[in-house]
This record gives structure tokens, C-alpha cells and sequence, in this order.
């Protein structure tokens, strides 16, 4: 895959060095093992949004507001919604969590969205999901004013992203374009398969990379001879949200693999197998009792060109997205 520039700090393996993942039968050729990491171009997006929100607070004497809706106990949900509203404090931009027991109704969880719509201070709304059962997310989303979608999951902003028209798009997806962006990596006229179709990650990232001229295929649990498939692409992202699935047989030498999937093992043997003795894994087993991993395999670092690194790569960026999507919020609804 052809690559333009590269910024001069990227981590490359000279190939005649062996790799840390080297040693899984490829050959000295197809080792280039780049990663793409996420945490430069996430500091640097976030940089601009708190100069932005300096910048309108003095001249306009407001800043944008984030609500972050939370309903039930879910564990993940609170930390997510945490760090939320921790990098909304750190750029300046107002925010609070509201939460609901689990046995909300829907008439209850919708009269608060309706006065959040209302309210002229509040500029982005964010439900956190998964919802406990009982509600239903579709519906509970299109509550939301399309304009304070920050989340860009409402109907009318998947719609804009069809047509390719400007709105507020879909964070973790937006992350990945931004991310390939930066890198300079080319999307246009290139094989991109992603292997996931939901809502929130494989269907719109799916329709992104359409907009940027990819040539698209999306698999998804169904899919006949998926590794064959996967194997085509110049570019591959896997968000399925299965701990290394992508093994190598998915993997073309030298393509551009982007995963997304975040999931925690705390299996030592497991870990040690993908990691080895890593001290940063080794760490997490001991104080966490489990490590992050993404779908892909690890160790394919020695046989795609770039891989994107879990944790270090796409997640960071989804939070960076948000608070993005939140000044953009802000800005069009008082056409600035
Ligand atoms: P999801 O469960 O809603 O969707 C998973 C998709 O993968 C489905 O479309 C399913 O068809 C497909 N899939 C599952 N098993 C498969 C298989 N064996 N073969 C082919 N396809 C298969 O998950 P999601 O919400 O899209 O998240 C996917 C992953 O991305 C998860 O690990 C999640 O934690 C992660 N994620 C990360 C971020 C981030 O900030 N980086 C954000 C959202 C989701």
C-alpha cells in the first residue's frame, strides 16, 4: 500500500531487526511493523477544541454544554461517562451526568430529553448506551434534537451522512478517519473491508470510507469465508468486538489494519501468549486482574504495514471526537 510521508516520529522496525512480534513465519520482506497510535493526533484535536472554547468564551461569553445521560448501573457505562466528563472539564466546556434508576419509564427518560432540547445552554446530549431492557435506543435517541446529537446517532445525522452532507458525525468512526488522515494513509480507490455492521461503528465508518471513495465491502456474522475476504483489503478494520480474532490468514502483507475492538482478558496464559511478558500486560494482570486487547492479533505488527495499537489507537480518539462534535454543536446553533 502506498503510503506519501510519514511524520518522522512514527515507531518503524527496521526490518533487520527482529521485531517484538517477530518470529510468526512471515517473511523478512513483509516485516515493516508501523502503529498507529491515536494519543498525538487525540491531544492535538483536543488542543484545538480548548482554544476554540477559550476563544468563544471570551468573545461570546458562553461555552458549550454536554449532558451525559445514565440510565442504570451499568459499570462500563459510569467510567465512559467519567471520562467524559473529565476531558469536558480539562477544555472548558460545561458538562453534567444526569442519571436515572434502572426502572425508569420511557415517558420519564423523555420529558428530561425534551427539557435538555429546550434548554439554550445545553449544546450537546448524550445517552449512554446500552440502555437497560425496556427502552428501546432507537426510539430513546430520536428524541434527541438532531442538533445537540453529539453522539451522531440520531436518524437525521445518519441520514446527512449518507447523503455526504455536513452534520455531526458518528465519534468512534470519525476517529478512524481522522486518525488515517493524519497518517496520510489514502482511502480512495483502495479495497476496505470492515468486519462489523452496527450502528454505532461498522455501518457508518462503512458509509465514511464510501464518502472518501474507498471501495467497501462490510462483514459482518454472517459472512461466508470471512478471513478470504478480509485478506482482499488494502485497508481492514475489524470492529466485531472479539479479543484477536483477526489472525493472519485475514491479513494481506502489508495492509493498513484498524482495530477497533476493545476487549478485556484476564486469562494469563492467553495474554502471555499475545504479549509475552510485556511488563506493561504483566502490570495490568497484577493490579487490574485483566489487560485490553482489540480483535486483531497483535502479532500481525510483522505482517500488515500498519496496525492500530489497543489500547493507543482508535479509542482515543473517540472522546477527542466527542468534544469536537460538542464545540461543533455549539458553533451551528448559533452560526458562528
Ligand atoms: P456490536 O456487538 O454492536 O457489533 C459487532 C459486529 O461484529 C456485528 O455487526 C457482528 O455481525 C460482527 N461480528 C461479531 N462476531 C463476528 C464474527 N465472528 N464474524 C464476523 N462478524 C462478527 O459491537 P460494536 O458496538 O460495534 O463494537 C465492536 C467493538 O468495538 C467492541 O469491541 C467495542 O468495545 C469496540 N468499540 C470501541 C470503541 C472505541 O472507542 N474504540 C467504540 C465503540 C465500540
Amino acid at each position: 500500500m502506498e503510503i506519501e510521508t510519514f511524520p518522522d516520529y512514527l515507531p518503524r522496525l527496521p526490518s533487520d531487526q527482529p521485531g517484538m512480534y517477530n518470529g510468526h513465519g512471515f517473511r523478512e520482506e513483509d516485516v515493516m511493523g508501523v502503529w498507529l497510535e491515536g494519543k498525538t493526533l487525540a491531544e492535538k484535536i483536543k488542543e484545538e477544541v480548548r482554544q476554540e472554547v477559550a476563544l468563544v468564551k471570551e468573545s461570546k461569553g458562553a461555552v458549550p454544554g454536554l449532558v451525559g445521560i445514565l440510565v442504570g448501573e451499568n459499570r462500563s457505562s459510569q467510567v465512559y461517562l467519567k471520562s467524559k466528563e473529565k476531558a469536558c472539564q480539562s477544555l472548558g466546556i460545561w458538562s453534567e451526568i444526569v442519571t436515572f434508576p434502572a426502572g425508569t419509564s420511557a415517558s420519564e427518560l423523555r420529558a428530561k430529553i425534551d427539557e435538555l432540547n429546550k434548554n439554550d445552554r445545553i449544546d450537546g446530549i448524550l445517552v449512554q448506551l446500552p440502555l437497560p431492557a425496556g427502552l428501546n435506543p432507537h426510539e430513546v435517541i430520536a428524541w434527541i434534537d438532531p442538533d445537540k446529537d453529539v453522539d451522531g446517532i440520531h436518524p437525521y445525522s445518519l441520514g446527512l451522512l449518507l447523503e455526504n452532507q455536513p452534520g455531526l458525525r458518528t465519534c468512534t468512526p470519525q476517529g478512524v478517519i481522522e486518525l488515517l488522515k493524519f497518517y496520510q494513509i489514502p482511502i480512495a480507490g483502495k479495497d476496505v473491508v470492515v468486519i462489523g455492521r452496527s450502528l454505532i461503528v461498522g455501518k457508518p465508518l462503512a458509509a465514511m470510507l464510501t464518502n472518501e471513495n474507498g471501495t467497501v465491502t462490510v462483514c459482518h456474522s454472517k459472512t461466508k469465508d470471512l478471513a478470504q475476504v478480509a485478506a482482499r483489503a488494502d485497508l481492514l478494520v475489524a470492529a466485531m468486538g472479539k479479543a484477536a480474532f483477526v489472525g493472519p490468514e485475514f491479513v494481506k502483507p502489508g495492509a493498513v489494519v484498524v482495530d477497533v475492538g476493545i476487549n478485556s482478558v484476564s486469562d494469563k496464559a492467553r495474554v502471555e501468549e499475545f504479549f509475552g511478558q510485556d511488563p506493561k500486560r504483566q502490570k495490568d494482570l497484577q493490579e487490574k486482574g485483566y489487560t485490553l486487547m482489540g480483535d486483531v492479533d497483535p502479532r500481525l505488527i510483522d505482517k500488515a504495514g500498519y496496525l492500530t495499537p489497543v489500547p493507543g489507537g482508535v479509542g482515543l480518539l473517540t472522546i477527542a471526537m466527542l468534544m469536537k462534535n460538542t464545540l461543533e454543536a455549539f458553533k451551528r446553533r448559533r452560526k458562528l
